[in-house]
């Protein structure tokens, strides 16, 4: 070497963390955010309103139907998918940028998501965040007991779907300590 020039840092490779809904998988990101600045977190677009405390352009860009449509038909998305009503995606150049640019990258999304992800970056790693028993996962999804059984059940039901969604993925991260889960994913993203 020694010419003075720094060659450019490579291309990163893409990691995705993904699971059942009700596995932790935002609390997870919000304590990586809080803890790991030199990790980039995408910025997704939902059309969902803003939970109390939630900033646009900060957990989501929250956009309309409208706009949403547009992103799709321009193919500004790397991946969408629907979710309990409300439309999620990922805006596919601010994710190529800091690919390129060496920045470690994570997305949090949905299962659906990470299929699509799958497809279309195959290098992509996979984590899949994984409840510590089904007794756990259980206790979360049934939450404070106010909802009809009817609603519970679906639920449930659902979430034993998303858990054999595990073979799918190239690693799995059990969610036994928030901040186990985060030191796994920083030492998986290179960061
Ligand atoms: P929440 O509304 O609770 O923030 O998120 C609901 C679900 O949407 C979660 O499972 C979350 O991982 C998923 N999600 C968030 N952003 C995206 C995205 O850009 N694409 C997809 N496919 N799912 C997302």
């Amino acid at each position: 070497g020694g010419t003075g020039t720094l060659p450019r840092r490579s291309a990163r490779r893409l990691t995705v963390l993904s699971g059942p809904s009700g596995v932790g998988k935002s609390t997870v990101v919000a304590e990586l955010r809080r803890t790991h600045p030199g990790v980039w977190l995408s910025v997704s677009v939902t059309t969902r309103k803003p939970r109390p405390g939630e900033t646009h352009g900060v957990e989501y860009y929250f956009v309309d139907d409208a706009e949403f449509d547009r992103l799709v038909a321009a193919g500004e998305l790397l991946e969408w998918a629907e979710f309990a009503g409300n439309r999620y995606g990922t805006p596919r150049s601010a994710v190529i940028e800091h690919l390129e640019a060496g920045v470690p990258t994570l997305l949090e999304i949905d299962l659906q998501g990470a299929r699509q992800v799958r497809e279309s970056m195959p290098d992509a790693l996979l984590v899949f965040l994984a409840p510590p028993s089904w007794e756990e996962l259980e206790r979360r999804l049934r939450g404070r007991g106010t909802e009809p059984e009817e609603v519970i059940a679906r639920r449930l039901e659902a979430a034993r779907v998303e858990l054999a969604a595990e073979a799918e993925f190239d690693i799995t991260l059990v969610n036994t300590s928030v901040r186990e889960v985060c030191e796994r994913l920083v030492a998986l993203l290179g960061a």
